[in-house]
C-alpha cells in the first residue's frame, strides 16, 4: 500500500527514517514549519530554516525515494515576541511561491494568548490570499477551548474549508471540528497524542470522509512509522482497505492537490548511497 505522511519533521529525523520509511511504503511526505526546540532570536533564522527544509531536506529525502513538500509558517509557539513575529510574516512570501511549498503551518493556538492570536489570523489571511491549503494545529491542553476559539477564526477570515486541516485532534475536539467542512487531522504517538487503537474508534465513530491520519514524528517520543502501525492495527479492527486507502492516500492527496505544485511522484527509486557520499 502506497502511505502518504501529510505532517512529518523530517528536519529531526535520520537517514535510517527515510530508509525504513520507504521500505514500509511511504513515498510522499509533507514537512510543515515547527518549533525547533530553542526559540529563535532573528527572522533570518526563520528564513534559513524554511529554505532548509525546501530545499535541502527535499533533496535529501529524494535520495531514499520518498517525494518531499513542506509548508512554511511561524509556529504558534513562536508568536510571543510580537516584533520578531511581525517581521518573519512580512517577509514570508517568497517562500509562499516557493515551488515546494504546498501549505501554510502549522499555525493556531498553543496557550490562546492575544500574540497567537495574531499570529493566526495574519497567516491564515495569507493562506486564503493565495487559495493555498492550511494546516492549524491545535492547542495540547485544553483543546475545547482551543477548536472553539480555532473555528471562530476560520468563519471570521472566510477561507474556504476545504482549504483547511485541523489537526492534532482527539475525542475531546473531533465532535466540533467535524461540525466545520474542515479536514481533520489525528495524530499517533507512542505515548502522548492518539494510538493506532484510538484512531480507528474515532474512523467508526466519525467516518473517514475528510479524515487525515499523521505521525508527526519531531525530536520527541514519536514514531515515522506511526502510519504503518494504523494500516495494520486498523485491517485487525475491521476497517475496509477502501477505508484505509482513503484514509492513509486519496485524502491527504485531495487536501493537498488544492495546491497546483502537489504532484507527488510515487515511483522514485532510492539513490545508491556511494553515489551521493563524498
Ligand atoms: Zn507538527
Amino acid at each position: 500500500m502506497v502511505i502518504i505522511e501529510p505532517h512529518i519533521h523530517m528536519y529531526s529525523r535520520t537517514t535510517d527514517d527515510y530508509q525504513r520509511m520507504y521500505d514500509a511504503g511511504i513515498r510522499a511526505c509533507v514537512e510543515p514549519s515547527f518549533w525547533l526546540g530553542a526559540s529563535r532570536r532573528y527572522a533570518g533564522t526563520f528564513f534559513d530554516y524554511f529554505n532548509l527544509i525546501l530545499d535541502f531536506e527535499t533533496v535529501r529525502a529524494r535520495r531514499f525515494g520518498i517525494d518531499h513538500f513542506a509548508a512554511v509558517s511561524l509556529n504558534p509557539k513562536e508568536s510571543e515576541d510580537h516584533v520578531l513575529a511581525k517581521e518573519v510574516i512580512d517577509g514570508i512570501d517568497e517562500y509562499l511561491e516557493h515551488p515546494r511549498c504546498v501549505a501554510l503551518g502549522e499555525i493556531g493556538f498553543n496557550n490562546n494568548s492575544r500574540e497567537e492570536e495574531y499570529a493566526f489570523e495574519r497567516q491564515l489571511h495569507l493562506a486564503n490570499e493565495r487559495k493555498m491549503p492550511v494546516i492549524i494545529h491545535l492547542p495540547h491542553f485544553d483543546k475545547v477551548k482551543g477548536i472553539e476559539l480555532t473555528t471562530g477564526i476560520i468563519k471570521n477570515e472566510g477561507i474556504p474549508e476545504h482549504l483547511v486541516v485541523i489537526d492534532h485532534n482527539t475525542e475531546d475536539s473531533m465532535p466540533l471540528a467535524r461540525k466545520t467542512g474542515c479536514y481533520t487531522g489525528m495524530t499517533v504517538y507512542p505515548i502522548s497524542k492518539l494510538t493506532p487503537q484510538r484512531v480507528s474508534s474515532l474512523v467508526k465513530e466519525f467516518g473517514s470522509e475528510r479524515m487525515i491520519i499523521n505521525g508527526s514524528a519531531d525530536w520527541g517520543i514519536s514514531d515515522p512509522l506511526s502510519l504503518v502501525k494504523v494500516v495494520d492495527f486498523m485491517s485487525r479492527d475491521g476497517h475496509s482497505q477502501n477505508t484505509l486507502k482513503s484514509l492513509l492516500f486519496d485524502n491527504p492527496s485531495s487536501f493537498y492537490s488544492a495546491s497546483p505544485k502537489w504532484k507527488p511522484e510515487f515511483d522514485l527509486v532510492p539513490v545508491d548511497p556511494r553515489e551521493f557520499q563524498r
